[in-house]
């Protein structure tokens, strides 16, 4: 009888794990990591470096915010926050293939309004304040990882995660080939449980078979793949 209510005892203590069948546990140690849903990334008129069907990832984020701030966990946006004539900029001559994007403060930089109103309804309605991590700042070196921001203080995603005690973080957003498989990755190799939302996700596909490359890249690594 006693090892029955110590068996049970040390069962509820043991955090439940996302399964492979995409079940996702939500709890305070869940984060989401929303990457680069920017303007620029958006169809619309005026982007630079649209995403094929970008803005679909907006409603399908907003009910993960929903899910994490009701559940208590964390919210991250990252931004990829570059200066003019960045090296990953076609336009700047230094090998980089994108065309001029999401430069420092523009409106192209700025998160997807719709998003913006997702956040703001968590921070009333639960009080879960979005943290904001940028990247790809240094002229000279390009990020794609939210794991290589920092947010307005200095601290990388990695210590942002730890003072929230966060083991589990959930990836969605833009572009699946590369920011988020990067995101993805580095996640991992970081030691959290990482699930990736595909729905809530959108590639680029310059090459025909990236996007199921990235996917594979992220189950190979310890990924949750959810659908
Ligand atoms: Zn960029």
């Amino acid at each position: 009888m006693r090892l029955l209510v110590i068996a049970a005892l040390l069962a509820s203590s043991i955090p439940a794990l996302a399964t492979n069948d995409g079940t996702i546990v939500y709890d305070s140690e869940t984060a989401l990591v929303m990457v680069d849903v920017q303007n620029d990334f958006m169809p619309y008129p005026g982007s630079t470096l649209p995403v094929p069907d970008g803005a679909q990832v907006v409603p399908e984020l907003s009910k993960f915010v929903s899910k994490v701030a009701e559940n208590h966990g964390a919210l991250f946006a990252t931004q990829d926050w570059h200066p003019a004539g960045h090296i990953s900029f076609k336009s700047a001559g230094r090998g980089g293939i994108w065309p001029d994007h999401c430069i420092q403060g523009s409106h192209g930089s700025q998160l997807d309004d719709g998003l913006k109103v997702t956040l703001q309804a968590a921070l009333e309605k639960e009080g879960v304040e979005t943290q904001i991590v940028r990247k790809g700042y240094d002229l000279d070196h390009d990020a794609y990882s939210g794991f290589e921001g920092v947010n307005y203080q200095g601290l990388t995603l990695t210590q942002l995660l730890k003072q929230k005690h966060i083991s589990r973080i959930l990836v969605g957003g833009l572009a699946t080939d590369y920011c988020v498989r990067a995101t993805v990755l580095d996640g991992r190799k970081n030691g959290f449980e990482v699930v990736f939302l595909q729905s809530a996700s959108r590639g680029v596909n310059v090459h025909a078979g990236d996007v199921t490359k990235a996917i594979e890249d992220m189950r190979k690594a310890g990924a949750i793949i959810a659908p």
